[in-house]
């Protein structure tokens, strides 16, 4: 069974220690609700996956990119960049991180179904390695970027395979009708290598897929990279030569509950190497370089967030039972995932061992929604009660990078604990930020601007 606790998570007299810190001295001295990072596990899962990825395909090993989307800070990104492997970044936000923390241009791989051109300029500015390229007009905006730059900008093209990722429908991402990608299968990919190959300023090194998020087997990963290779032997046939570079994107699985049976980087990255091995031989191409670009195997495990109950209640069902909810200081603005995917989490009190009876309880925010869950069903000891710590493990994905204001609430920032110390890594959001970007402008008349994008923020 996979631990869904960071490795260096104990009880130490009845009370949660992470990294060496107690929780109850971290919520005294950082407050809740506050995202607490075990930096030793973040390090020991990326050094995992670097070296099953160098064992499983040798001399056809591409990149490991963590998808910034995860979770990014500049401490994060400095930690990615000293780990030796890359960083996908997907905005200029991101892009914005990586700069802050010296991240080497060379080792970005940029992003994005609708960047914008100062987005690109960005990009081709801080000479990223490669660009994804995601439309037909985006190739022509890359284009005349680099080429203005008198620059040759090194791209790959993101390909949907039309496979169905057995995951959640907001996250699965290459069946036909998305917004990702140009479709293999209705000729939409050929076209855009074919108005690539005609630019000088963008140099075609390879193809792209993301076929979804929290993916617990390789079988669509298997068909899409089938896919690809197809696409590729195409070009093969067509061109003479060959692209040299096959990305099979993120999204591989991680446990949130005992229940969950995630893949194991080493099966994991064996099926992908074996399948594409044996159909590039299959097809006759030469087996490209493989890349891959996980965020959550990576740094969801590795985080816990750690919120104070505040309140409880018991309410009737229809069926005469009852339920307790159980209402922490955060929510929906710290955790989205509960009422976007209805993802199941699981928690703990952390501040002290109950013998109580357990009880059915649901998880709830501090927002003005019914939908504002934590876990909408979890059996918690009875005498749960304001100013217990709850512990959710597996939250350090999608959890503070999809943070939001939600009800004026600041954001909660998150600690970084090893060997027995703890450090800010995001600072925790004060209602003087919230405040920050209110205005009291005088009205002004406003004028068109000469060569602007319309709308765009600059
Ligand atoms: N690559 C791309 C293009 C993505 O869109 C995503 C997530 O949305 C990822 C990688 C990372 O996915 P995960 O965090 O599930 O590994």
């Amino acid at each position: 069974m996979v631990s869904i606790w960071p490795i260096n998570t104990k009880r130490i007299a009845g009370e949660v220690e992470v990294g060496g810190c107690s929780v109850t001295a971290i919520a005294q001295n950082y407050g809740t609700p506050i995202f607490v990072l075990d930096e030793g596990d973040f390090k020991a899962r990326i050094s995992n996956w670097q070296s099953e990825f160098k064992a499983a395909f040798n001399e056809n090993a591409g990149e490991i990119f963590y998808a910034a989307k995860s979770f990014i800070s500049v401490e994060i990104a400095k930690i990615i960049n000293h780990s030796g492997i890359g960083l996908d970044v997907c905005t200029g936000g991101e892009l914005a991180v990586a700069r802050a923390a010296n991240f080497p241009g060379e080792r970005i791989e940029m992003h994005g179904n609708n960047k914008s051109e100062k987005e690109i300029e960005a990009a081709i500015d801080y000479r990223v390695g490669v660009i994804v390229l995601d439309s037909l007009q985006e190739i022509e905006r890359v284009a005349r970027i680099a080429h203005g730059k008198n620059r040759v900008q090194k791209v790959v093209i993101r390909l949907n395979p039309g496979v169905e990722a057995h995951t959640h429908e907001y996250i699965a991402t290459a069946h036909e009708d998305v917004k990702f990608g140009f479709s293999i299968a209705t000729g939409g990919a050929w076209d855009a290598l074919l108005s690539v190959v005609k630019h000088e300023s963008l140099q075609l090194i390879g193809v792209h897929c993301h076929i979804g998020s929290q993916i617990f087997a390789t079988d669509a990963y298997q068909a899409s990279a089938i896919r690809l290779l197809e696409f590729l032997a195409r070009y093969k046939a067509e061109f003479g030569t060959e692209l040299e570079n096959l990305n099979v994107g993120g999204g591989i699985g991680i446990a949130y509950t005992e229940e969950d049976t995630p893949m194991s980087a080493k099966a994991f990255l064996a099926t992908i190497n074996n399948v594409i091995v044996k159909e590039s031989a299959r097809i006759g191409i030469s087996v490209p370089k493989i890349s891959i670009e996980p965020g959550r195997a990576l740094v969801g495990p590795s985080m816990i967030t750690l919120y104070t109950v505040g309140t409880t209640k018991e309410v009737q069902l229809e069926d005469g039972a009852t339920r307790l909810y159980v209402s922490v200081d955060g929510g929906m603005s710290d955790n989205i995932r509960t009422s976007l995917y209805g993802a199941v989490y699981t928690a703990e009190i952390a501040n002290r061992v109950s013998t109580a009876q357990l009880r059915n309880c649901r998880i709830v925010g501090k927002h003005c929604e019914t939908g504002d869950i934590v876990i909408s069903e979890i059996e918690l000891p009875s005498d749960i009660s304001p100013g217990d710590l709850l512990a959710v493990p597996a939250t350090g994905a999608y959890g503070r990078s999809m943070a939001s204001n939600y009800n004026h609430v600041p954001r909660p920032g998150v600690i970084s604990v090893a060997a027995g110390a703890a450090r800010t890594i995001i600072r925790s959001e004060t209602e003087i930020d919230l405040l920050a970007l209110d205005v009291d402008e005088a009205p002004k008349k406003l004028e068109k601007l000469p060569n602007r994008e319309s709308g765009a923020r600059k």
